[in-house]
């Protein structure tokens, strides 16, 4: 899909749908790559912050989140046919999951959430394999034993709920090592399913 910069960051101009036969793509061919879902205020942070910018620029994908990314490509000219919110993305690849066989790992939010997120993608997404779940309030010493368990459930789609920048800076670090083909930084996406 065509990639438009808003404010030095290039988002992909993709429909949902095209989205998900994207990410799906990914996953077939077991890639290892990092997803985006970028609203203004992910935008805006990278505007002052390159590390990130720079992060959301070597993205295999980043989706336009948010009314605010649709207006700014619509207000500077070019084509964005719908927003693609991040939760959105979510809940279409956990529902096309089971069949697949493809195995999601829930990383981020406050101690318990991932747990009751989890129940609730096992009942919206009968079959589906959550294969683990670990809060995002860890210190640096956790990482290793953070990385060695989603490393050990490999799944096939790892959703960091870290909020921005965080869960962007942390897949980037250790996408390589952790060796899952998709990674998505969801944000509050893990909240909203626990309710
Ligand atoms: N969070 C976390 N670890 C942290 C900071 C935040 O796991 O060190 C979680 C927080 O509990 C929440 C999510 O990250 O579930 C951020 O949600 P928010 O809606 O703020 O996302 P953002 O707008 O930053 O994408």
């Amino acid at each position: 899909a065509e990639k438009i910069d808003i404010l030095g960051v290039k988002v992909d101009s993709v429909t949902m749908a095209q989205a998900v036969a994207q990410v799906e793509g990914y996953m077939d061919e077991r890639k290892n790559v990092l997803i985006a879902t970028a609203n203004a205020e992910m935008i805006m942070r990278a505007t002052h912050d390159t590390e990130l910018k720079d992060i959301l620029n070597d993205a295999a994908l980043v989706v336009p989140d948010g009314a605010g990314t649709v207006w700014a490509a619509h207000h500077l000219g070019y084509e964005m046919p719908e927003r693609v919110a991040g939760f959105d993305l979510a809940q279409e690849l956990m529902r096309i999951a089971p069949s697949k066989k493809q195995k999601v790992f829930f990383f981020g939010s406050a101690p318990g959430v991932a747990e009751k997120a989890k129940a609730k993608a096992e009942e919206l997404y009968p079959g589906i394999e959550i294969v683990g779940t670990r809060d995002g309030y860890f210190k640096p010493e956790d990482e290793p034993a953070i990385i060695e368990e989603i490393k050990a459930a490999q799944p096939d789609l790892l959703l960091a709920a870290l909020g921005v920048p965080k869960q962007e800076k942390w897949l980037n670090a250790h996408l390589k090592e952790l060796g899952v083909p998709v990674a998505i930084g969801v944000g509050g996406t893990l909240d909203v399913m626990a309710g």
